[in-house]
């Protein structure tokens, strides 16, 4: 059995759906499709789901969403149109969304709408299922999935059965609806590819596959054929867009192969992403780079003597909302890399007040602007020269590295540089490490 989950452009309209059915119809072994809601049509369309949180900033704010609610429901009903469907059982549900955001149901539920509203509408025209995922799949507040999901897709999912499954949401340990972060659809197909115990799992979207550099970036730009698990987690950690990062767990527990594949053109291979796979003389896969981060550095003679002080300090920091994702550590200090859309000015001003009185800092400093780039391969650390290389094409651009971190993970190395720098170093490391 085959899970294949859609993205939101490849249902931003009935001509995508109709390419939906083409593909799924075309192998017997598809019997159940994950959606997400209707994406862009153009550059400048909106995506179902931002208008539909933008309904519930509105109704918080007391005030009308029709205006908004209106070009929702227009992406709807131009799909049943194009796809000769009669509307009359739509329209009522359409209508008690409507009236649930008015009421103020608020941004969780009015979001998980878009993937709701699509999977009905899909399961009718297909004549498959409809199976709801509030209730079965169980989120806890960090965002990660209780393990009593599987039981409860388990028993909900019948073998001889076809189902179309909303993406995005479930339910929290209270049953109420929430979403997964941006994007979570993939998550939904990991999961309902482990608990049907899928054979493959098809991540259908705009394009052939994950690429070894944006495409935008770099003219000719390669799609990778075969990449591992931790490969794509580590590319997608720093900015590769294609797959959810978090959607990896799911399918790593039960060994399923992901098939990244392009709704536009079927026939494309795209990219398997396996549990292990050969060198082949490919030691990397590819490059990426993530910018928004702030960089905060603490100084403090004997620092790292002072024991729990790095647990201390980040439990304080949390408190400000600033949660590091990456750190280094030197005798006498310490530097964390934080997402800087994690707290105003005003609050770091704060936070830093607050530490180097409680901790007895030296000094502490934040500073905006700098960005990550991954060089990501699993045979990266066979061989050492990499960082040489890495350092030579960067000071040849005079991109200053910020830090560079080789050898904590066996996946990837990861370079510093300043966030105005990043587009012109993932062309120069692509251009020195896989062109
Ligand atoms: N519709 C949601 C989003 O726009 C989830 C998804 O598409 O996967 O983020």
């Amino acid at each position: 059995m085959i899970v294949c989950k859609f993205g939101g452009s490849s249902l931003a309209d009935a001509i995508q759906i109709e390419k939906v059915k083409t593909i799924v119809d075309a192998d017997e072994r598809r019997k159940i499709v994950i959606v997400s809601a209707p994406g862009k049509r153009s550059r400048d369309d909106e995506k179902v789901t931002d208008l539909l949180y933008r309904c519930a900033r509105l109704a918080d704010e007391g005030k009308p969403i029709d205006t908004v609610f209106t070009q929702i429901a227009a992406r709807y009903t131009a799909i049943l149109d194009g796809l000769a469907m009669e509307s009359s059982f739509f329209l009522p549900i359409l209508d008690e969304v409507r009236q649930a955001i008015e009421g103020g149901a608020g941004p969780h539920w009015a979001a998980s709408r878009g993937e709701h509203l699509c999977a009905r509408l899909v399961a009718h025209y297909f004549g498959w299922h409809f199976l709801e995922t509030a209730g079965r799949i169980i989120i806890a507040d960090d965002g990660t999935v209780d393990e009593a999901t599987y039981d409860h897709l388990g028993d909900a999912l019948d073998p001889a059965k076809r189902y179309i499954v909303p993406g995005f949401y479930g339910s929290n340990a209270q049953g109420r609806v929430q979403t997964f972060s941006r994007g979570g659809s993939d998550i939904t197909g990991a999961i309902i590819s482990r608990a049907g115990g899928a054979e493959v799992y098809e991540n259908w979207t705009d394009v052939s596959g994950v690429y070894s550099v944006d495409p935008r970036l770099v003219d000719g730009a390669k799609v990778i054929a075969r990449m591992t698990y931790r490969e794509v987690r580590e590319l997608a950690g720093v900015g590769a867009g294609v797959f959810h990062e978090e959607a990896i767990a799911p399918v790593i527990a039960a060994s399923i192969p992901i098939n990244v594949k392009n709704t536009n053109a079927p026939l494309d291979e795209g990219t398997w992403i396996v549990e292990k796979r050969d060198c082949n003389g490919h030691p990397l896969v590819g490059v990426s780079a993530k910018g928004g981060y702030s960089r905060l550095t603490i100084h403090k003679l004997m620092l790292l003597k002072s024991t729990g002080i790095r647990h201390a300090l980040m439990t304080m920091m949390r408190v400000f909302g600033v949660r590091p994702v990456f750190s280094l550590f030197g005798i006498d200090s310490i530097v964390w890399f934080f997402e800087s859309s994690q707290a105003s000015e005003g609050v770091l001003q704060a936070m830093c007040a607050r530490l180097k009185a409680e901790f007895a800092l030296d000094s502490i400093e934040v500073e905006s602007g700098h960005a990550v780039v991954g060089v990501v391969g699993a045979f990266i650390n066979d061989n050492p020269s990499i960082v040489g290389t890495i350092s030579t094409a960067l000071e040849r651009e005079k991109i200053a590295i910020t830090f560079l971190n080789y050898g904590s993970s066996t996946t990837s190395t990861l370079i510093g540089v300043a966030e105005s720098a990043t587009q012109q170093a993932v062309v120069a490391l692509y251009h020195v490490l896989f062109a």
